[in-house]
Formats: C-alpha cells, structure tokens, sequence
C-alpha cells in the first residue's frame, strides 16, 4: 500500500488539507480509515404520492415554483419555498434563511432531494433536504465533519484515496481470518465507505471491529509484559503476620495472595487488580502485602481515597503493626505543620515504613527512602508512565488496586487490560445473610418502628438520601428534611454529607463510631469504607435513584459485626428498572453475581460510562459492546499470530493517548 499526503489528491489544496488536518486526517491512509457515522439509504426513489410523513424519503422532482418572499421569525428571515412535482403530486421544500440556496435551485429543472417528510398544513414538505443534481443512486456514506466540509467532497476524495490505495496489504493473519470469519481488508475497507447492501456494511464492520479490539488487546497484553524485569523482588515471608490473625484465610484469601505473593517474590512488576466484595477481607490481604514488602526492606504506600478512610486504617493497622515493630505513619490532613514536617522526615529517612494518606501521598513534597508496594483504588489507577515517575527516585514499586465494586471478569480483562485480576470471591465464614426488604412510601410508619426496636437493642442505623437538601425540581426526601423529622422522634441522630469539610465530617463519624450517635442521616458520602460494626441497619430513602452497583456498596456498611442485619430500600416510585433492581438487591448479596445483573439492566457502555478506563479511542469497536470478542482474541494473540504491521498499529492507536504510551 502506498500512503500519500492528502494534499497529493485532486481537489485538495492548503485550505482543504488543513480543514483535514482538523479531523485527524492527513495521510490516504487516514482518509480510508476515516468511517462514516452512518449511512443514507438512497436506492429507491419514492414516488411523491407514495410519501409517508416522519419517514425519509429519496425524491426525484421538477421545480414548479420557487417562492422567495416568505418571513418568518421575530426579525423576519427569509424563507425559501419551492413546490415540486414527479407528476404523481406535489411536495413543498422549505428552507428558513434560505437565500444562498436560491442559487443554487432553478425552476423547470430536476433534482434529488433527501430528507424527512413532514406534514404542515394540507401538504406534505421537507425541511432542509439535501438536494443534488447529479444522479446518485445507492447507500451513501455520511461522514463526522468538521465546517467547510462538505459529504460530496469527502465521498469524492475518499473514493479517490482508495483508488491510489487498494490493494492493501492484509495484515491480518490469515488464522486469524480464517477462524474468525472475516472478510478481507480490502473488502472491508472499501464496503465501510461504500457499501451496496446492509451485509456488506455488516461483514466490512464485523471486521474492522475485529481489528480493533485485537490491536487493543495485543497493546494492553505488551503493557502487562513489558512491565516484566523491572520490578522489585519482596520476598521475606509473610506468614508471621498471617498467623498474627483471629482468623484462618478463606479459601479464596488464600489463592489471591498465593497470586500476590508470587508477584512480590518475583522480579516481575506487580500491577494487579484486586476485586472482592464489601468484607470480603480486602484490607486484610493488603495489609498482609505491606506486611511483607515493609519485612523485605521497603516501605509500602497505602492511598485511600478520603481522609476518613485512611485515618481508620491507619488507626486499624497501626496498631498491628507496631507489635511487629513496623512503623507506621499517617500523612493526612489535619496534621499541624510541625508534625507534618516531622512525619515527612520520617518518611524520607525511611523511619517510616508502612505510609498511610490519601493521594497527598503522591505530593512531589513527599520524599521516600524506598518504595517498593503501592496499594491504591480504582480512582487511583495509574498509567504506565505515571508508575514509573511517581518513585521516580526509587523503584519501579509493585501496584495493588482495590475495588470494591466488582464487575464480571471478562469486563474487567479488558478495562483493567494492563492489569492481572485476583478476586476474593468468597466471604469470610459466620457472616449473616443481611436481610434485605423493598417497600414503598406506605411502609414508612413500620420502617420507623422497627429502627426504634433496634435502637432499643442497642443497634445503630444508616439512614442513605439521594441528596443533601431539598428541590423543588426533584421529588426526593433530602438528607436535611430526613434529619429534621427523625430528630424529632429518635434519640441522638447525626446528618453528614459532603458539603460539610473534613474535619465536621470526621468528628460526625466518630462520634457514630463511638456510639454517641445512633442514627445517622447522610448523603452518599458513607459509601465507601465505613466499617462500625455495630451498625444494623440500613434505609435507604428514595432507592430507586441509587444504581444497583452503588446500593450495593451501602448494604456493606452493615452486616459488620455479630448481629443480624438488615436493608430497606424505601421506593419513592416503582418504575420497571427500580423495581427489577430492588428485586435483585433481595435476592442476592453476592456482589460478582449484583454486577452481572447490572450489566444486563443498564447495558455496559452505562456502567463504564463513569469509569476512568484510560484506555485508548476506538473508531467502531465499542468494548463494553464487543467484549465477546477479548477471548478468541487473547487466545490468538497467545498463539503467536502477531506481525510487525500490527505492532505498527498498536504504537499509533496507543500513541494518540497520553496515559498509556508503549
Ligand atoms: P474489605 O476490605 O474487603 O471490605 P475487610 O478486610 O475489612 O474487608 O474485612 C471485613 C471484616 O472481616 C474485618 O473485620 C476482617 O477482620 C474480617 N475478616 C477478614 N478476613 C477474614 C477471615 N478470613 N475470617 C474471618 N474474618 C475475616
Ligand atoms: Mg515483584
């Protein structure tokens, strides 16, 4: 294949090319790997007394009249009207603010036009249609333009860019082709542009698509070993601190950091992702790698992401370490500038050897002595470059990321790409089912009851609100109405929520915490981490506006301790998807199981709609749509069917994106 600059082609001067430049298009290449949005199916002509209004419709017809004397508008625009015939009827073409097209439309002569019919008045009429004289009969490729860019011109010079292209060399292997069912390159890159039927735009799609998702996935599998060789290697036993607990590890414990350690003690880089359900005993594997990176010699990072959680796990963890003379610091933020500047030394000269903070962990300011295991969460997640630079002192340390809200693995192989993925997917034994209930706005005076009898048993209670105050725009019970109506009648309630600042919300949380307060109303500010085992109930106000992943979560802030617990989720409305996700929430507490259901009610593309995945653009794939397609496509990759031509690929879709550079 021959790759010309753009300006090469025939109708393409300087203004044209920069109009390209613009759209990312500078080569031929670029211009045939430039997909249409959509197409435009101009095969049949429809008849004028055929026409259907709200459908679109190809016309051939005569200009009757033109009629350029029409207003409309506060300030009187112009608006053109044409009344054309096939001499099966009439049909009125209009354009508001119409003059520049005057000149282009003569009476008495024929043209297409193509767009959507209405109806206005007694007669039919098309708005804005796009009109031509030449004859164009067939399905037309309409592209993403940039202004000044017409759809003729682009269909004119990508025509012309695949005549000076074609053939291309397939650099598809021909396994690859042959299992998978794919049509050629050539084929598929001339039938994307200009299809002639529906099956010629599915077979040229099903293989660009392929092609896509296996030069994702052939990048993301050379991220995961080019990390390779560059690690540390931690590999002092950690079993002293595993048989320091009150408990044996689960089964799945026990295989995830068989995974973890196996890492640690090797050379090769760590950057693994940890799923695990709320107490599926995250923190306790994270503790046991810190555990064993800090007795290899090296300090270990742990970010959390609010100031509440780390100062509850430093608080947590500090305490065994130190049995275990491990130092163990707190870098948060309410430290006074002295201590501050005395936990930093510490940090610098290597005193401390266990870090705990939020991302202010990552400040320049912040000197290790050296790292060598960084445990984040997914909001954390680091790019390739990133990794290498946040230490950039030190090691290349071992990553750990956290998640609590688990998807089901095949979504996470691809979004986590770079990522080996471990999952705790076993809870710890004696946990108590937490008794889940759905009930509507008519239940509320039993809601009640039933928190006041456990109050009275000495239980305390979450009380979760869509939002901190009330609106007129959205019909929902607020944290502050909440908190004003049950401060009324219960003893000892407390509101947080996330317009308070750091340190009103910590002192709320402890004092729940210490059992001063009872009930307390919040916002979703306690989704993450709260861990007050005492707590046994869960409300959850107007559920329906909480996603299923995200209900989740909050059911694990009970169910902590001994006691039996409960959710109750109060419907303020009981539309289908509300109702099906209350069901699934009585149903199961098994959140891989909760994430599945999630993916099959709101589709994949709304899940990672608010995920940072980093990853590259695709053009026609859509990951979370093509997702069946990563397991055939890993297995070829692991067959060896990869080429310089693909690898060329790879650094271009991967070099656009600053995050994950090869
Ligand atoms: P996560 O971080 O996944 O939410 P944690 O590590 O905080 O879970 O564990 C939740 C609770 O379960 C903690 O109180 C912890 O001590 C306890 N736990 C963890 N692993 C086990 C186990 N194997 N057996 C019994 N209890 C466990
Ligand atoms: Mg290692």
């Amino acid at each position: 294949m021959t790759i010309r600059n753009v300006c090469d082609l025939k109708g393409v001067g300087l203004k044209r090319g920069q109009q390209l430049g613009r759209l990312g298009i500078e080569t031929t290449e670029d211009l045939i790997l430039y997909f249409p949005r959509k197409y435009q199916d101009r095969r049949t002509v429809t008849p004028l007394d055929r026409l259907e209004t709200g459908n679109k419709a190809l016309v051939k017809a005569r200009v009757l009249a033109v009629d350029k004397s029409g207003l409309y508008g506060k300030w009187g625009k112009k608006r053109l009207k044409l009344t054309v015939t096939d001499d099966t009827g009439l049909l009125e073409i209009v354009f508001f603010n119409g003059q520049y097209i005057a000149k282009n439309i003569h009476a008495d002569e024929e043209y297409y036009f193509y767009g959507e019919i209405s109806t206005f008045g007694s007669s039919l009429q098309m708005v804005h249609p796009e009109f031509t004289k030449e004859d164009i009969i067939g399905i037309l490729p309409i592209y993403p333009l940039t202004a000044g860019l017409s759809q003729a011109f682009m269909r004119n010079i990508v025509k012309e860019a695949l005549a000076v292209s074609l053939p291309l060399d397939d650099y598809m292997p021909k396994e690859v082709i042959r299992e998978s069912g794919l049509v050629s390159l050539d084929e598929a890159v001339k039938n994307i542009h200009f299809p002639e039927d529906e099956k010629d735009i599915e077979k040229a799609t099903k293989r660009l698509i392929y092609d896509e998702m296996y030069i994702l996935q052939l990048g993301l599998s050379m991220m995961k070993s080019r990390s390779g060789g560059t690690g540390v290697m931690m590999t002092a036993n950690a079993d002293p601190y595993i048989e320091s607990l009150e408990f044996p590890f689960t089964g799945a414990q026990k295989r995830v950091w068989k995974e973890i350690s196996e890492d640690m003690d090797s050379a090769r880089h760590m950057n693994r992702l940890l799923q695990g359900d709320v107490g599926s005993g995250k923190t306790v594997i994270a503790e046991t790698a810190m555990f064993k990176a800090v007795k290899s010699g090296y300090q270990a990072v742990l970010m959390a992401p609010t100031e509440i959680l780390a100062a509850q796990h430093h608080q947590g963890i500090e305490k065994k370490f130190r049995k275990f003379g491990i130092n163990t610091v707190l870098l948060g933020g309410r430290l006074s500038a002295a201590e501050r500047a005395d936990t930093l030394e510490n940090i610098r000269t290597g005193e401390a050897r266990c870090i705990i903070g939020t991302h202010a962990v990552l400040q320049p300011s912040v000197e290790y002595e050296n790292v060598g295991l960084v445990i984040t969460d997914e909001q954390h997640r680091f790019g390739v470059d990133q990794r290498v630079q946040l230490f950039a002192k030190g090691n290349n340390p071992d990553i750990l990321t956290m998640t609590a809200t688990p998807i089901p693995r095949t979504l996470a192989v691809v979004y986590f790409g770079d990522m080996d993925v471990s999952e705790l997917d076993e809870m710890p034994p004696g946990r108590q089912k937490i008794l889940t209930k759905a009930v509507t706005e008519k239940s509320r005076s039993q809601v009640y009851r039933f928190v006041e009898e456990e109050i009275a048993k000495g239980r305390q209670i979450y009380v979760v609100c869509p939002l901190i105050e009330g609106s007129d725009e959205i019909p929902v019970r607020s944290a502050q109405e909440v908190y004003d109506e049950l401060s009324g009648r219960l003893p000892a309630v407390g509101l947080l929520h996330g317009a308070m600042n750091g340190e009103e919300k910590s002192e709320v949380m402890s004092a729940f915490a210490a059992n001063e307060i009872k009930v307390l109303v919040s916002t979703v500010v306690i989704e993450v981490g709260i861990n007050v085992p005492n707590a046994t109930v869960m409300v959850v106000e107007n559920a329906e506006r909480f996603g299923l992943a995200q209900l989740h979560q909050l059911r694990g802030r009970v169910g902590r301790g001994r006691e039996q617990s409960y959710c109750l989720l109060i419907l303020g409305s009981t539309g289908e998807i509300a109702v099906e996700r209350a069901r699934t929430m009585v149903e199961s507490t098994d959140g891989f199981y909760i994430a599945e259901r999630d993916l099959a009610l709101r589709g994949p593309g709304e899940i990672f709609g608010n995920r940072q995945h980093g990853l590259p653009d695709l053009r026609l794939a859509d990951i979370s749509k093509n997702i069946d397609l990563v397991k055939p496509i890993q297995k070829q990759i692991a067959s060896g069917y990869v080429n310089e031509e693909l690898l060329r690929r790879v650094k271009k879709l991967f070099g656009e994106n600053g995050e994950l550079k090869l």
